[in-house]
């Protein structure tokens, strides 16, 4: 049977598209398989009237809701290939299905590639964070600090100093004077040596040890990885790709349309700064699009 529309990738942006595109009567196959980016997090900030739910409760409460929409499938496998023709698109999935639609909607999110410092990935959502705005508060006043990945870290580390007292650790990179001067005016403390571990307490943190045996107390380490897609599938569609400072990210048009008509992106993988909210409005953006395009052409 053919779709109206696929989507591929079920999380914030993925279920904001089918959402929009059912309540049109649309008939819109998900196929996602289940890896939100923030399912480490035990709780999701700043989303309105969600702040502090599970992430995956979300979606769990998301994907109900859409399930009593007539026209809606979902489908629990991973989209693996998929090519556009001259009536739409076709998708490979790794159950052996073929799903084909006249639209679709790339919603497959990102993938984090943290720095292989012991004891730094078991804590990633929990005490190692990415983004203050959605889990800074918790940490309000405690002793913060930033690992240092690339120059724009001294930026990173004077906004994380508003929500307490931080200090930067360079791991054995070096720092221009300018942002040097800049750091310690406005109080930031830069540690120059190379970060050993992490520890403390199952996922509570508690210090960062040195290479020369000392350590330095902290309780909240924010880091800003390098990504990539989650997906080769944006590649196979001929989809034009930008280089951003965190990684990959889909060109799309205001309507959240790619270079390929009749292809839509939406999401983290498709815009930055990340979060929830700005997914899930991706997500209406290339919903109500794709449809205005079913019906207008
Ligand atoms: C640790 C952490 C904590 C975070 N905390 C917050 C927070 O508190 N508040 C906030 O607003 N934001 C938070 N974020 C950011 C938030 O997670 C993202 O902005 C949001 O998840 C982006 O939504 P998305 O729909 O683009 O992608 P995702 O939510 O990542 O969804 C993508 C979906 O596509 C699926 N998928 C991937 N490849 C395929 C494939 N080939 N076939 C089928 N399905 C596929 C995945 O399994 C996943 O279900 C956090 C991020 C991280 C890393």
């Amino acid at each position: 049977m053919k779709h109206d529309a696929i989507i591929v990738g079920g999380g914030f942006a993925g279920l904001a598209a089918a959402t929009y595109l059912a309540r049109a009567r649309r008939s819109v196959c998900i196929i996602d398989t289940g890896q939100p980016r923030n399912r480490f997090a035990t709780a999701s900030h700043g989303f309105l009237g969600f702040d502090g739910s599970r992430p995956q409760a979300i979606l769990a409460r998301a994907r109900d809701q859409l399930s009593a929409y007539p026209g809606v499938s979902m489908i629990d496998a991973e989209a693996v290939a998929a090519r556009s023709g001259e009536d739409g698109f076709s998708v490979s999935l790794s159950n052996g299905e073929e799903i084909s639609a006249r639209k679709a909607v790339l919603a497959f999110g990102l993938r984090d590639m943290l720095e292989p410092i012991p004891g730094l990935s078991e804590r990633w959502g929990k005490t190692v964070l990415h983004c203050p705005y959605c889990h800074g508060f918790e940490f309000a006043d405690r002793r913060l600090g930033v690992l240092y990945r690339t120059p724009m870290s001294a930026h990173q580390a004077r906004l994380i100093a508003e929500w307490g007292p931080t200090t930067l650790y360079l791991n054995g990179a070096g720092l221009d004077p300018e942002s040097a001067a800049t750091l310690a005016e406005q109080g930031i403390k830069v540690e120059p040596g190379k970060v050993r571990r992490l520890v403390g307490e199952h996922e509570a943190l508690s210090a960062i040890e040195l290479e020369d045996g000392r350590t330095s107390p902290v309780e909240a380490l924010y880091v800003a990885p390098q990504s990539c897609l989650s997906s080769p599938i944006a590649e196979q569609l001929g989809v034009v790709i930008d280089e951003g400072l965190m990684g990959p990210v889909i060109r799309t048009d205001a309507d959240k349309m790619t270079n390929v008509p009749g292809l839509y992106a939406a999401g983290d993988i498709a815009r930055a700064p990340h979060s929830v909210s700005w997914a899930v409005a991706d997500g209406v953006t290339a919903g109500t699009s794709a449809h205005r395009a079913l019906v207008f052409g």
